[in-house]
């Protein structure tokens, strides 16, 4: 994992990882290869911009248990903000909130 400005993180594999203080955990997105598979990155590490909408679910401690459904987690990362869609199943869900620093850095 290597530094990619103040808010990204490079991951193996060609990936890209941002904090979700939502989910209180990483996304990591794809880059798109030349095949035209997974996201778009408009190189701004300062205030980034990723294409298209990042959806995510997952069983968490909070869902996915006992039946309940996965967690989901629906954003558009747009200029460094991130706009969380109506359909996420957390607390930010409506809401756009600044995309964090990565935490730990300085
Ligand atoms: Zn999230």
């Amino acid at each position: 994992m290597s530094a990619l400005g103040p808010k990204l993180r490079r991951l193996e594999g060609g990936r890209v990882a941002f904090w979700c203080p939502a989910c209180h955990r990483a996304h990591a997105l794809t880059m798109r290869s030349a095949t035209g598979d997974g996201w778009g990155f408009d190189d701004n590490e300062d205030v980034p911009t990723f294409t298209p909408s990042v959806l995510t679910s997952y069983n968490g401690s909070d869902a996915g248990q006992n039946g309940a459904p996965p967690a989901i987690c629906h954003l558009y990362a747009t200029r460094g903000r991130l706009l969380y869609l109506a359909d996420s199943t957390h607390a930010l869900a409506g809401q756009t909130v600044d995309m964090p620093d990565w935490p730990g850095a300085t």
